[in-house]
């Protein structure tokens, strides 16, 4: 099977296992996505979840946030580690919005890439969740699980595996494939354990590449993921309960996910 027709299968396979796939970040404005996939590197979803809950009643919009120092956001986001780092792109990127861009955010991959703390995944995330429009977000569950799938051979380095897969992957598909890779690698072929090929949808197209062992039998679906803090399914990124889903962004409405040109053809 090329991996074209292996790619394909999987994406349906995926698609009846986790129907409803999609980003476990709470937002409802496209501002907030950004702030949360910054502060979400090296942190759950759900520990992101309910530090925004501070951040944003003290700051509201992208113009209270961009008056901030990087002292006041720092002393809020730091539960989620790495907090001057971030508080210090989360104030510039707002700056930027707020300057450069009246306060919205863009909806095209290169000026996204401009803005300070944003790189291909959270811009690939913007792009699928916040714009509907095409996206392969290369976070660890999707290295991991593409290299396992032989969708990739041994491809580790995250632009890279994005662009191997612009090469498979439909791409008014990649949104949500990536999204249902990671549930997929929280619930089944997981990390920290040894991933449960026996109870796999796929147990039988996978070439299991790099897997030495097979886990336990995995927990029933509604347990907590054996690689994840127990929380929400998932996310783009990495974890978080639910709250209200998100809603479409105030400021950029969700379009259909399909007919946008996707970035395939795009350097690497
Ligand atoms: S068969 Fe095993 S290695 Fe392949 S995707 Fe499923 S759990 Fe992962």
């Amino acid at each position: 099977m090329t991996k074209k027709k292996l790619a394909l299968e999987i994406i349906e396979r995926l698609k009846q296992e986790y129907p409803d796939a999609d980003c476990t970040l709470d937002y409802n404005q496209a501002w907030k996505l950004l702030v949360s996939v910054r502060l979400a590197a090296q942190c759950t979803d759900a520990r992101v979840n309910v530090v925004v809950q501070d951040l944003y009643a003290r700051f509201p919009d992208v113009n209270a946030l961009a008056d901030a120092s990087v002292e006041e956001i720092e002393a809020i986001v730091k539960p989620c580690g790495l907090g001057h780092s971030k508080a210090r792109d989360i104030s510039a990127c707002m700056r930027m919005l707020r300057d450069e861009y009246g306060g919205a955010v863009p909806d095209d991959f290169d000026s996204l890439l401009k803005l300070p703390g944003v790189g291909r995944k959270s811009a690939n995330l913007i792009m699928g969740d916040v714009f509907g429009k095409p996206a392969i977000v290369t976070d660890t569950h999707c290295i991991r699980l593409v290299n396992r799938m032989g969708l990739v051979d041994g491809v580790t380095e995250p632009k890279k595996v994005e662009m191997a897969l612009w090469k498979l992957i439909p791409p008014e598909e990649g949104s949500d494939f990536c999204h249902r890779l990671v549930y997929h690698g929280r619930e089944v072929c997981t990390a920290r354990t040894a991933p449960h090929c026996e109870q796999c949808c796929l147990a039988d197209l996978c070439p299991r590449n790099g897997v030495k062992n097979t886990g336990a039998p995995k927990r029933a679906k509604s347990g907590a993921p054996e690689d994840a803090p127990k929380q929400a399914k998932t996310g783009a990124p990495e974890d978080a309960p639910k709250q209200a889903k998100k809603g479409a962004p105030e400021d950029a409405p969700k379009q259909a996910k399909t007919g946008a040109a996707g970035r395939a053809g795009k350097p690497a």
